[in-house]
């Protein structure tokens, strides 16, 4: 993912691609991610499993001010299961 000017100070010195981890991800756990999940259906079946769509960020960072962004990996899935009424889990 590009990200070749800082928002906040314009500088190009931009660290990008960088995997956004948490406390658990060194243990063995997963990066931070967001979850989105499909609606139960009106007329659940006897055999449904909800389905998911999931994601983790790149991050960039700016090396003049720090400023950051994140960038999900999994972006066009994430827009599909939107429009297709799933809401995030958590
Ligand atoms: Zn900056």
């Amino acid at each position: 993912m590009k990200a070749s000017k800082c928002f906040e100070c314009g500088s190009s010195d931009i660290v990008s691609g960088l995997t956004v981890l948490t406390e658990e991800t060194t243990s063995g756990g997963r990066p931070a991610y967001v979850n989105l999940a499909e609606p139960e259906p009106e007329k659940r079946p006897f055999l449904w499993i909800r389905d998911e769509v999931k994601s983790e960020f790149h991050a960039a960072v700016c090396g003049a001010c720090g400023y950051t962004r994140l960038f999900a990996i999994n972006h066009a899935e994430i827009l599909e299961a939107h429009k297709k009424g799933f809401t995030s889990l958590g």
